[in-house]
């Protein structure tokens, strides 16, 4: 293993959050020590907002590291991880932050752990530029049980902007080491579901969002759920559709707004999933940004997907700061593209 200390620039490619989450996550998983310069350069209010401390204080938990600083607003951290330590955690955001992004910093560690982690986040759950739970639990999920562990997420309540305070619990069984996958072919669809949130707000705004994606999808009344929740800190709604196919489930959202009508939001999210229904490209920006560093831990893997966002490509270089992964983008078609992940060692041993 390579030792010396990791230098990363926030402010490289997308320069957003991810850069962050992505280093502190190798830091963990590799051991290595590293400094993060930068962060956040390329957004208006750059250093590190209570989502991204969050992450750094999560990380720095379970891998038991010193880190110089994590305050609010630094843009420049140095996180030196000791042995990566499963358990019992709990993070919380404290603000509407994404607690689904937290978990995505730390969970990848504990995957190969030395033995079962349980842990609850609370923060936001539903945030618009963020992997909704159901995103989280549907779709991204499923993936890394082909890897190996087990991993289960369940929703306790919701968290929307600017109120947060929802929280969701993940039980993870780790494995030795991670099995690649490929992910080349959606398959047959297997289920659909429409299912509008609705916390503290009126239910008929749910019913009506459900009513427009039934008219516009031809969608069975038997394929629509209202989940009403009166426990959560604040108001929201959203509405989310889920496409479950053989290999992959895709989850696109449509978030409610104080002045956009409950069939606007139905429309938006029916445009997106319509979007993605126009082709048979598995895997989609989001996932493929965060299919990247599983797949790179497991040593090999690929999978088809729409052209590499910013965020992949970011996501891309950092993690060829610490692995000595080889990562092929073939453009098939347009907006089709291969993404393969082989460590050079693995690459080195197929062509022998
Ligand atoms: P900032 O950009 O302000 O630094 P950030 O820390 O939230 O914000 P980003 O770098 O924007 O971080 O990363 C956002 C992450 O959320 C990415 O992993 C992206 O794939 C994921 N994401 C965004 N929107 C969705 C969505 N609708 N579904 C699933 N995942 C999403």
């Amino acid at each position: 293993m390579r030792c010396e200390r990791v230098a990363i620039d926030g402010s490289m490619g997308e320069g957003g959050g991810q850069v962050l989450r992505s280093s502190l996550t190798l830091a963990l998983v590799t051991g290595r020590s590293l400094n993060v310069e930068n962060i956040r350069a390329g957004r208006k209010k750059p250093g590190l907002l209570r989502q991204h401390l969050s992450a750094v204080r999560a990380a720095a938990e379970v891998g038991q590291a010193e880190v110089r600083g994590g305050e609010l607003g630094s843009q420049k951290i140095e996180f030196v991880p000791g042995a990566v330590v499963p358990g019992e955690y709990r993070f919380s955001i404290g603000s509407a932050g994404s607690a689904t992004l937290v978990l995505q910093t730390v969970l990848p560690a504990l995957l190969t752990a030395s033995g079962p982690s349980k842990i609850v986040l609370e923060g936001g759950t539903h945030n618009p530029m963020a992997p909704p739970f159901e995103f989280l639990e549907k779709s991204f999920l499923p993936c890394v049980r082909r890897m190996g562990p087990r991993v289960e997420a369940t929703l306790d309540r919701p968290g929307f902007y600017p109120a947060g305070g929802g929280a969701f619990a993940v039980a993870i069984e780790p494995v030795e080491r991670l099995e690649s996958f490929d992910l080349l072919e959606r398959g047959k669809t297997t289920k659909k579901i429409a299912r509008a949130i609705v916390a503290n707000l009126p239910l008929d705004i749910g019913d009506r969002e459900l009513e427009k994606v039934r008219e516009l999808l031809t969608w069975d009344r038997r394929e629509l759920c209202v989940e009403e929740f009166t426990d959560a800190a604040g108001s929201g709604n959203v509405l989310i559709l889920e496409l479950h196919g053989e290999h992959v489930t895709q989850v696109v959202t449509g978030f409610g707004e104080r002045r956009a009508s409950a069939h606007s939001v139905a429309e938006r999210a029916v445009r997106e999933l319509r979007r993605y229904l126009t082709s048979d490209i598995p895997v989609d920006e989001h996932l493929a940004d965060q299919l990247l560093l599983p797949l790179a831990l497991a040593k090999r893997g690929t999978f088809r997907t729409v052209r590499p966002s910013s965020h992949t490509r970011t996501n891309i270089d950092v993690i060829r700061s610490f692995l000595d992964i080889d990562v092929k983008l073939t453009e098939k078609a347009h907006d089709e593209f291969i993404i393969e992940l082989q460590t050079n060692e693995t690459a080195k041993h197929v062509k022998e």
